[in-house]
């Protein structure tokens, strides 16, 4: 029996080196990523639909035709007059990558700023989706707001999945932060926090502190993500460990997460066997970092 899957958050606009001093186009964001990889692993009786705002502009336009192409609903997306998408830059440097971003302005920011809109797409969902980096683009007046409905969406029993995503520099201050992360999780019915974010951010000194935390919040049902080291479940207290696949050579881990939370949550979404979706998860993921880039084409996917 199939839904709608929402996924809820900021796409950007991704300028990458081409060589030559050219700049490849390109778009990717968090919760974006996370909606290519659950319609890549959902079955077609499943919706998939990204919840943002964007602007009125040409690149907000090829947007909209990007996700529709990769087979992503576009129905629910807030258009705002004279505003534009975010970017983000990704320049190299012996190697190394680094980022600058240019999204203070984006139109994602509001989006949560039509309270009745974001009602009808949460309501019209089955499941949704958001990340914290969803709640850090936000005033705190429309973090409030999707908070509420979130909660909303959580209270009539859909499963709510979120993503901690830390990331210090989109917030204000670390109490904001913390605050905000961790009202985030109490509005979720399953988290996918990674484990060396919340030990930096929250100061857990083990998996299990992670794990207690997020119990403690209300969270029923919790995914720690640890790199090459595996994820440990819990859900409902029960505690199983899943290893990571073997990878070869390590091409690009950007979207490892990303990848994994769309792939365990279509997994999961089929038959609720959470050990079964992390494993599948797992080797959706270790296929991504296997290649360059955010989004994997779905043939390359191995599914
Ligand atoms: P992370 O967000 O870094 O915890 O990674 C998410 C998922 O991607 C992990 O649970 C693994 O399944 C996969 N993954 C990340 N890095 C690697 C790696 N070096 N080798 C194999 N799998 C990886």
């Amino acid at each position: 029996m199939g839904g709608r899957f929402l996924s809820m958050g900021e796409c950007m606009v991704e300028l990458s080196q081409a060589g030559a001093g050219l700049l490849r186009k390109g778009f990717a964001g968090d919760t974006l990523n996370t909606a290519w990889y659950a319609r890549a692993c959902l079955t077609k009786d499943w919706s998939v639909d990204y919840f943002t705002a964007l602007g009125d502009d040409a690149m907000s336009d090829e947007m909209v035709a990007f996700f529709r192409e990769a087979g992503i609903g576009t129905d629910l997306i807030r258009r705002i007059k004279a505003k534009a998408p975010g970017l983000y830059m990704i320049s190299l440097k012996d190697g190394e990558r680094s980022f600058s971003y240019w999204r203070e302005n984006s139109a994602a920011r509001q989006l949560a700023a039509d309270p009745e809109l974001l009602r009808t797409a949460i309501e019209s969902a089955d499941v949704v989706y958001f990340s914290g980096i969803t709640l850090a683009i936000l005033s705190r007046d429309d973090a409030d707001t999707l908070l509420a409905e979130v909660r909303r969406a959580k209270a009539s029993g859909k499963l709510v999945a979120f993503d901690p995503n830390i990331r210090p520099r989109l917030w204000s201050s670390y109490d904001v932060m913390h605050a905000t992360i961790t009202e985030g999780a109490r509005a979720s019915s399953l988290v996918l926090p990674s484990f060396d974010d919340e030990a930096a951010h929250f100061g857990d000194d083990s998996i299990e502190a992670t794990i207690r935390r997020y119990r403690a919040l209300g969270v029923p049902e919790i995914v720690v993500k640890n790199g090459a080291d595996g994820v440990t479940l819990d859900f409902d207290g029960t505690q199983t460990f899943v290893p990571a696949e073997r990878v070869e050579q390590v091409v690009d881990t950007t979207s490892a997460g990303d990848s994994f939370n769309g792939a365990f949550l279509a997994r999961y979404l089929a038959d609720r066997n959470a050990p079964e979706a992390a494993r599948f998860a797992a080797k959706v993921a270790a296929r991504v970092v296997s290649e360059h880039g955010a989004l994997v084409a779905y043939d390359k996917l191995g599914i």
